[in-house]
């Protein structure tokens, strides 16, 4: 059909070459968009076959000139057809006209008019280059040869119009207007994709300058296309030596292509973690997010996806985690609890050494507040609000709390504020060491030095109270063999009996308050027994307390230092004494001495309540002690276990099937190591 109607123009033309001049003044256009024009024409048979029938008889009477009224008629036609015409390219949305060489408007269509915002008349005959701003004519110039030579042209061409600023994009097509062999003019016909191509341009701008990495890549992981960021991101100079690259150049390891997909893959969008070679063989994190593009078949032809750098990131979440190990251990290393109490007076930290210290997990105590722990401390509360209120941003207390086991202990909190990131008090974190041992240390060091003044004053007593005792001896000896009345000598040997008394006391002082001989030597035990026994033997009969002491005959001397053994069985005879008096006022101490395989004993019986058997275990520890403060340290029975390892000993309790406890010292034989 479009055929036929452009052969039909064609002829038309020709035979209107003949015909007067104001139809030959038919604009040139006509004949250009006549292939617009065909298809119009299609739906108007009724005016094609009436120009066929003019047609044939124009043909018939060849030679002969035209009727008048045949002119008309096909004027008429000719003109119906122009109105015709023109209101097709005028329905066409797209804008078309036909330009001549110079650039001369020949015909537009209404939306031609649209787009410049002028009238018909107006632009019929204006000149295109008064209308355009862009291109410019010289532009339009360097391309004529070519379309001159070719007739025809298409692209996509950018153009600004003299009265706006919004650059307007057209798919053109230009044809060549022939006449004759020569080109005249060219008809245009555009399209406007202004609003794809500025789709098209957002998409370049935003693929070119988006931070995060954008790439397009085959399904075997063929990097078909990076943005900048990407290429800079894997630290390459430039996009082509990227794209050149194998897949594999870009994986550590020999596994399928990290941006590749299993062929059985679905195409959906994936998000996940990859790590990528760069440039300098060092790994890039990146969040990968991809998804297929799929052709109008539903094949999979790319994938297309974005690349985040979170390889900083990694690394910082990995320092981090590093500090927060490194912190962790350092608090949980740290011999002091460290707790953080926030402004409720809640626990929001509180390190391992909780358990140590008060018996309680951390768990048991995060989250609860901190006067309503159990056996609270009053000083450390008050040390918090302290601390709180802003009138220190530093303090310490000492106070006395009590293990979950029962016990007693003192501590030392040394406290500061904590601040959040706008400097605001946000609560108080303590440092708690336990110094129960500090403190009893510190008791047992004035204790011992009162005893040790006190040993060197009795010491100096008893020398002096030597002399005089020495008179006393001498000179009531003398009497008794001078003195003749019976009843005086009696007196004399009364008081000759008490001095030697007196003496053997001195002596036994003397002896205990001496600083301790070094070494060990053949001793008697019974014989640093009884020693022991004299020294306490005034104690030991205010409070009621008989001692039933077998003074075994024959015993063999043992290995020791007298000193200190006499330190030992003393400490066993005040414990058994205290024992008693704690049950009843008055008792019984059983001493027993015996021989065993290479050691000899002696073991201290008393008729207390005995030892609890929870205690058993303990007894032995230092500053365990079930008595009051003041009266026991708890450090006397571990002395004595020092000691006799020491000689290679022992001493050991039980409790004693009749009642009360039973401690017996071993000790090895003398000669025998
Ligand atoms: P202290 O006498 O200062 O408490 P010790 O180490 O001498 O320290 O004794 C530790 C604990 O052993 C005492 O507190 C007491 O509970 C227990 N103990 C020692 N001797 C006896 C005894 N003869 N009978 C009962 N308990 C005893």
């Amino acid at each position: 059909m479009i055929f036929l109607s452009v052969a039909l123009v064609a002829l038309l033309w020709e035979r209107l070459e003949g015909i007067p001049f104001q139809l030959r003044a038919i604009p040139i256009g006509v004949l250009v968009l006549s292939v617009l024009f065909a298809a119009y024409a299609y739906g108007r048979r009724r005016e094609v076959s009436e120009l066929k029938g003019l047609l044939r008889g124009l043909q018939e009477h060849v030679g002969a000139a035209p009727s008048e009224e045949q002119l008309d008629q096909l004027s008429q036609v000719i003109m119906r057809s122009q109105r015709n015409f023109k209101e097709l390219i005028d329905s066409l949305d797209d804008p078309a006209c036909a330009v001549s060489l110079d650039g001369t408007l020949r015909t537009v269509n209404r939306r031609v008019a649209e787009l410049t915002g002028l009238t018909y008349s107006q632009l019929v005959g204006s000149k295109v280059y008064d209308l355009l701003e862009e291109p410019a004519r010289e532009e339009v110039e360097r391309g004529l040869g070519r379309f001159l030579e070719k007739k025809r042209w298409t692209g996509t061409v950018r153009i600004r119009l003299k009265n706006s600023s919004r650059p307007l994009y057209f798919d053109c097509v230009l044809n060549g207007i022939v006449k004759g062999d020569e080109v005249v003019g060219a008809s245009v016909l555009g399209r406007d994709v202004t609003e794809q191509r500025e789709k098209e341009l957002r998409f370049t701008e935003l693929f070119e300058t988006l931070q995060e990495g954008v790439y397009f890549s085959t399904p075997e992981g063929q990097l078909l296309d990076a943005n900048p960021a990407l290429v800079s991101m894997l630290g390459y100079p430039e996009k082509g030596e990227l794209l050149s690259l194998e897949p594999a150049a870009l994986s550590f390891d020999s596994g399928p292509a990290v941006l590749g997909r299993a062929v059985d893959d679905r195409g959906g969008v994936r998000t996940r973690e990859i790590k990528l070679r760069r440039k300098d063989g060092k790994p890039a994190i990146f969040l990968d997010s991809s998804r297929a593009v799929w052709d109008a078949a539903g094949n999979i032809i790319r994938y297309q996806g974005t690349l985040v750098d979170i390889t900083e990131k990694r690394n910082m979440e990995r320092q981090l985690a590093q500090q927060e190990e490194f912190r962790s251990r350092l608090l949980e290393s740290f011999p002091d609890l460290i707790l953080v109490v926030d402004l409720e007076e809640r626990y929001t930290f509180v390190s391992s050494r909780a358990q140590a210290l008060l018996g309680y997990g951390p768990d048991e105590m995060l989250g609860r507040k901190i006067s309503e722990m159990a056996d609270h401390a009053p000083d450390l509360v008050s040390l918090y609000h302290t601390l709180v209120s802003g009138d220190q941003a530093f303090g310490a207390a000492e106070y006395g709390t009590r293990h979950r086991d029962g016990n007693g202990r003192t501590m030392r909190a040394a406290g500061s504020q904590l601040a959040d990131a706008e400097g605001k008090i946000s609560g108080v974190i303590f440092s708690v060491r336990d110094i129960t041992i500090e403190r009893k240390l510190e008791q047992q060091v004035v204790e011992s030095e009162r005893l040790a003044a006190m040993g060197a004053m009795i010491g100096g007593v008893a020398h002096e109270l030597n002399n005089p005792l020495t008179s006393i001896l001498g000179v009531s000896e003398l009497l008794q063999d001078t003195e003749t009345n019976e009843t005086s000598r009696k007196q004399l040997g009364m008081l000759q009996q008490q001095a030697r008394r007196a003496a053997d006391i001195v002596q036994n002082l003397t002896y205990f308050s001496r600083p301790p001989a070094p070494g060990k030597s053949r001793i008697n035990l019974v014989e640093i027994v009884e020693r022991t026994l004299n020294l306490h033997a005034y104690s030991l009969r205010k409070n009621n307390i008989t001692v039933d002491f077998l003074k075994e005959t024959g015993m063999p001397y043992a290995l020791g230092d007298p000193h200190q053994l006499m330190q030992v069985f003393l400490n066993l005879i005040v414990n058994a004494e205290q024992a008693i008096r704690e049950a009843r006022d008055r008792g019984t101490l059983r001493i027993r001495l015996g021989k065993g395989n290479g050691t000899v004993w002696v073991s201290f019986h008393d008729d207390g309540p005995g030892i609890p058997k929870e205690n058993l275990p303990s007894i032995f520890d230092p500053f365990f002690t079930t008595k009051r403060p003041g009266r026991g340290t708890g450090l006397g029975l571990s002395i004595c276990k020092s000691v006799m390892k020491e000689h290679n000993g022992s001493v050991e309790a039980a409790n004693a099937p009749d009642g009360g406890a039973v401690f017996t010292v071993t000790l090895p034989l003398a000669g025998v190591s």
